[in-house]
């Protein structure tokens, strides 16, 4: 099976729309996927920052991957893989920290990953919360 059939890219209910999962068990460490795209200038919806002022469009799945504040994987922008940052099971849905890509996101959002680390606000990098951000994050307080 070539790895692309071991992967589904499904509608989710959260805030990205759609969302990736593992169709077979994943072990830590594994490279879960060989990610190709087109390289360009422009930061839009569903690209990933592979560089400063460099970002991938046009990928059949690292695009969709949802987001968590404790993901169960990393993207290696220099190899271009999917890693596998712990056991996963047949059937979860992978996720990605994308601060760890982005220095500034295509748009913040709210997160309710659940996970004890949550940030509740997710911006990129080297960006602060917009105006939304602020609001939402007093609003918790
Ligand atoms: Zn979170």
């Amino acid at each position: 099976m070539d790895e692309i059939d071991q992967l589904q890219v499904w509608h989710t209910s959260g805030p990205h729309g759609r969302g990736v999962r593992t169709l077979v068990a994943r072990r830590a460490g594994e490279v879960i996927h060989h990610f190709t795209g087109v390289v360009g200038p422009d930061l839009k919806q569903h690209t990933l920052q592979v560089a400063p002022g460099r970002h991938i469009a046009e990928t059949k799945v690292i695009g969709f991957l949802s987001h968590s504040c404790d993901p169960d994987c990393r993207l290696d922008m220099g190899r271009s893989e999917l890693v596998a940052l712990r056991d996963i099971a047949a059937g979860d849905l992978l996720t990605i920290d994308y601060a760890a890509t982005e220095d500034v996101l295509f748009r913040q959002f709210a997160c309710h990953c659940g996970a004890a680390a949550c940030r509740h606000w997710i911006t990129g990098r080297a960006e602060e919360p917009d105006e939304d951000g602020r609001t939402y994050l007093a609003s918790l307080e």
